[in-house]
């Protein structure tokens, strides 16, 4: 198997996606990995899901990829615009990662995984992040778990912490029978607890236990 097919693999990418170039840098310790498709292919529109063809590619963006054999890993290529019938010209979606992201999805989850294990200033060293990014995965891995929770907490643990120079405040909600983050907001603990209320039904409000 050569290095494109060993990095396909990888990355687990599906046709149309190739990967065009390799380059391992032994001095950096980094893998860099160029993603290409085959001219006259198709995308399906992000809104539609028709098959589109392509309009034009963006600038190339490069995706942090989880390190592969402890190489940081960086995925590149250039985001193809399709023209939809209906919809007109549309980034389509890649499929290592959600719009907008720096990081591969690949990345935040091993991220989250670190970061329930460890406070925020370890695993951000871990994750050779910044803070702020560290953060930032934390607050959408909560909000699309907010958005597929089907049960409410019985009890839950409030924890307040305090980051940078400035002082600024997280409130991170636990859930302590099914452990997981629950809610997490950048403000301190009394405004944070008011805007986790309001996710809850009346219901779960009353009988909700709380350890602070
Ligand atoms: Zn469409």
């Amino acid at each position: 198997m050569d290095e494109k097919e060993f990095c396909k693999k990888l990355l687990n990418l599906k046709p149309p996606w190739i990967v065009q170039n390799v380059i391992m840098n032994e001095g950096k310790h980094t893998l860099d990995i160029y993603v290409d498709h085959p001219k006259g292919v198709k995308f399906p529109c992000p809104e539609c899901s028709t098959e589109s063809i392509v309009y034009d590619h963006q600038r190339e963006r490069i995706w942090r990829d989880k390190d592969s054999i402890d190489f940081e890993t960086y995925i590149h290529a250039k985001p193809p615009r399709i023209r939809c019938k209906k919809h007109g010209i549309m980034l389509a979606n890649v499929p290592w990662s959600e719009k907008s992201s720096r990081f591969t999805t690949r990345f935040e989850t091993h991220a989250i995984d670190v970061l329930q294990a460890t406070d925020v200033t370890k695993a951000s060293k871990i994750l050779r992040i910044t803070r702020d990014e560290a953060w930032h995965i934390m607050d959408k891995a909560v909000n699309r778990g907010l958005a597929r929770k089907t049960s409410n907490p019985e009890i839950i643990g409030i924890d307040e912490k305090s980051y940078g120079k400035h002082h600024n405040y997280v409130t991170i909600i636990y859930n302590l029978i099914k452990p997981g983050v629950e809610y997490v907001s950048f403000g301190r603990k009394k405004s944070s607890i008011n805007g986790y209320y309001k996710t809850l039904d009346r219901e779960n409000r009353k009988t909700l236990s709380t350890f602070s």
